[in-house]
C-alpha cells in the first residue's frame, strides 16, 4: 500500500488533552486546518481560553509531585517505549505531517526521525542529571549538587515542523521529572495530537503530558498562569520577543526561539556544481519554510553569473505540486493562502525595490487549489532591501552579490538575526575567518543547513534567539531542572570515638 492511500477526508474536530482524556473544547471559538495540497479544510481546532488552560494546567500539577517522585531510570523506560512506538507508527506520522503541512512525504519523514534522536538524547536523562561532588572543602565539609525538576513546563510550537518542534521540548523536561503542557500550532495540531496518544500508549501516567489549543488568547493565558514554571516557545521573533518579556515579567523561565534570515556565502574557489546544489535545497527544501533556510547567497568576486545561473537552470527544474497524492515532487505548498499570498508580496516588493527577479515562482502550472508557489530567485538585490533583512519564510532566496568574504561577514554584522550560516570554499583560512566572524550561532561550512542534531544546543543568537539555555542538547536538561546545592559537616560523637557508634550497636550513647 501506498504511503499515502489511508488519509482520512473528513473534517475531524481536534480535541485536548487534560488529565489523561480527550476532551472537546469549551469555548465557541475554533480555527481551520487546512491540508495545503489540496486547500480543503481538514479540522476544527477549539481556540481555547483562560477557564480552559487553567484546567489543563491544574491537570499538570495535579500529576507532578507522583511524577517528580518516579525513578528517573523509569521515567526513562518510558521514553523508550515511546521511542518504539514512534518507530512503529512513523509512516503513519509521516503522512500526519505532509497532510497538515504540505512537506513532502522525505522531508516528513526526515522531520520524524529528527524526532525520534531527540526522545534518543531524551533516554540518557538519567546520566545527564547527575549532580556533582567535591568531598572536604573545609574540614569534615562535604559539597553536593543535584538537580530538581523545575515543575510545570509549557511548550508552544510554531507551523512549520508540527511533529519534530514539539518533541524538541517534551521529552526532555518529561524524563527531568516536568510535567509538560503543550499548545501546538493551532495550524497544525493533528500530529502533535497523535504523539500525545502514543505516550499515553508508551504508559505515561494521566496528566504528566497535557495538550491545549488555541491562539494569543491561550498563549497568554498560559505566560500569566501562576503554577507554570518554565515556558518552551519556537515562532516568529516579533511573537518570541513578546513570550520573552511577558513570561519572564510573570516570574517564568523562557526560552524562545524565533525567525531568521540565514547567509550562505559561495567563494571563488568552491566547487560551484555542489555548492549550486546545497544552496537550491537549503533554500528550497520544505518550501523555504524552515527557521534554517538559506535565504540569501553572497557569491563572491567573479563568479556570480554562472553561479547564478547554474542555480535557476536547476531550481526551475523542480516538481513543484501537491504532496498528498503519491506523485513524485521536489516540493510541496506552502502553509496556507494568506502565507501564499505574502510571500508572492515580497516577489513584487523585490522588483519595486530593485531587484531583478531572476527565477520567478509565479510562473510554474499549477492545478487545483494547493497553496502552491514554485522557487524563486531575486538577482541584484542590495543588503538595505527588504528582501534581504526581512524573513520571508517561503521559496525566495535573494542573491547579494560580493566582493570579498569581509564584505559578506560585514552584511552579516548587520543583520537582526543570527540562526546560521554556510560558507563553501576550498579554503580553510575562508572558512575559519567565517567561523570566527560570521554573526550568527550556527554555521556551517560546504553544509547548506547547520541544524544541529539533538546531542546539540540550537544555538540561535541575536533576535533569533531570546533566553540563556537553548533548546536541544544538555542546555534543554539544564533549563528543564533546578540545581540543589547541599554542603554537609558531621561531627565525631563522643560514643563513635569509643567505638561502640549507634549504627554498630544500635543502642543511643551512654
Ligand atoms: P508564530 O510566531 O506565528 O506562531 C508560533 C506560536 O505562537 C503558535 O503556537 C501560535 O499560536 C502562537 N502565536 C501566534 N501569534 C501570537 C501572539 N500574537 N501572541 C501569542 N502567541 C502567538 O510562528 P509560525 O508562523 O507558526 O512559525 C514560523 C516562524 O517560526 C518563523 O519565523 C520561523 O523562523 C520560526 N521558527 C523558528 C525556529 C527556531 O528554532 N529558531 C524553528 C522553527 C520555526
Amino acid at each position: 500500500m501506498s504511503l499515502l492511500q489511508s488519509v482520512p477526508q473528513t473534517v475531524e474536530e481536534v480535541k485536548l488533552l487534560v488529565a489523561g482524556r480527550w476532551e472537546s473544547g469549551k469555548s465557541q471559538r475554533f480555527g481551520e486546518v487546512y491540508n495545503p495540497s489540496s486547500g480543503r479544510v481538514i479540522a476544527r481546532v477549539p481556540l481555547c481560553s483562560a477557564p480552559e488552560v487553567d484546567r489543563v494546567v491544574q491537570s499538570a500539577a495535579a500529576a507532578l509531585p507522583a511524577w517528580s517522585g518516579t525513578p528517573v531510570v523509569e521515567r526513562a523506560r518510558i521514553m523508550f517505549r515511546f521511542r518504539e512506538l514512534l518507530v512503529k507508527h512513523s509512516d503513519e506520522l509521516t503522512r500526519s505531517v505532509t497532510r497538515e503541512h504540505g512537506k513532502t512525504i522525505s522531508e516528513s519523514r526526515a522531520s520524524i526521525q529528527r524526532g525520534v534522536e531527540m526522545i534518543e538524547f531524551a533516554c540518557s536523562v538519567p546520566s545527564l542529571i547527575m549532580g556533582q561532588c567535591l568531598s572536604d572543602i573545609a574540614a569534615n565539609v562535604d559539597c553536593e549538587t543535584i538537580r530538581h525538576p523545575v515543575g510545570v513546563c509549557v511548550g508552544i510550537t510554531p507551523f512549520n515542523f508540527p511533529a519534530m518542534v514539539p518533541l524538541w521540548m517534551f521529552p526532555v523536561a518529561i524524563t527531568c521529572g516536568n510535567t509538560f503542557v503543550l499548545k501546538p500550532s493551532e495550524k497544525v495540531p493533528l500530529s502533535a495530537v497523535r504523539l500525545g496518544e502514543l505516550l499515553t500508549e508508551a504508559g505515561l501516567p494521566a496528566g504528566v503530558f497535557n495538550i491545549v489549543h488555541g491562539d494569543k488568547e491561550c498563549v497568554d493565558a498560559l505566560l500569566t498562569h501562576p503554577l507554570v514554571r518554565a515556558i518552551s516557545f519556537v515562532g516568529s521573533t516579533k511573537v518570541a520577543k513578546y513570550v520573552y518579556e511577558s513570561g519572564t515579567r510573570n516570574g517564568k523561565r523562557v526560552q524562545a526561539a524565533g525567525g531568521a534570515k540565514n547567509h550562505m556565502i559561495i567563494m571563488p574557489d568552491a566547487d560551484l556544481d555542489q555548492a549550486a546544489k546545497a544552496v537550491q535545497a537549503a533554500a528550497f527544501g520544505c518550501a523555504g519554510e524552515r527557521c534554517m533556510a538559506g535565504s540569501i547567497a553572497l557569491p563572491v568576486g567573479g563568479i556570480a553569473d554562472h553561479f547564478v545561473d547554474v542555480l535557476c537552470k536547476n531550481s526551475n527544474r523542480m516538481k513543484v505540486g501537491p504532496t498528498d497524492s503519491g506523485a513524485d515532487v521536489d516540493m510541496g505548498p506552502v502553509i496556507t493562502r494568506e502565507h501564499l499570498d505574502r510571500v508572492t508580496g515580497y516577489l513584487e516588493i523585490g522588483r519595486q525595490e530593485g531587484a531583478s527577479v531572476a527565477l520567478d515562482g509565479r510562473a510554474i502550472e499549477k492545478s487545483g487549489d494547493g497553496f502552491l508557489v514554485g522557487p524563486s530567485v531575486l538577482d541584484q538585490v542590495a543588503p538595505g532591501m527588504r528582501i534581504a533583512r526581512e524573513e520571508i519564510f517561503g521559496p525566495v532566496l535573494s542573491v547579494v552579490r560580493v566582493a570579498s568574504l569581509d564584505e559578506a561577514i560585514a552584511i552579516g554584522k548587520d543583520c537582526p538575526y543570527g540562526n546560521g550560516a554556510s560558507i563553501f570554499t576550498r579554503s580553510g583560512w575562508a572558512a575559519r575567518q567565517f567561523k570566527q566572524h560570521f554573526n550568527a550561532g550556527m554555521i556551517g561550512i560546504n553544509v547548506g543547513v547547520p541544524a544541529p542534531m539533538a546531542w546539540f544546543p540550537f544555538t540561535g543568537w541575536n533576535s533569533s534567539f531570546f533566553g540563556d539555555l537553548h533548546i536541544q542538547g544538555t542546555e534543554s536538561v539544564q533549563f528543564y531542572t533546578q540545581q540543589k546545592m547541599t554542603m554537609t559537616r558531621w561531627f565525631e560523637s563522643a560514643a563513635e570515638s569509643h567505638h561502640d557508634p549507634v549504627w554498630k550497636t544500635g543502642k543511643p550513647a551512654t
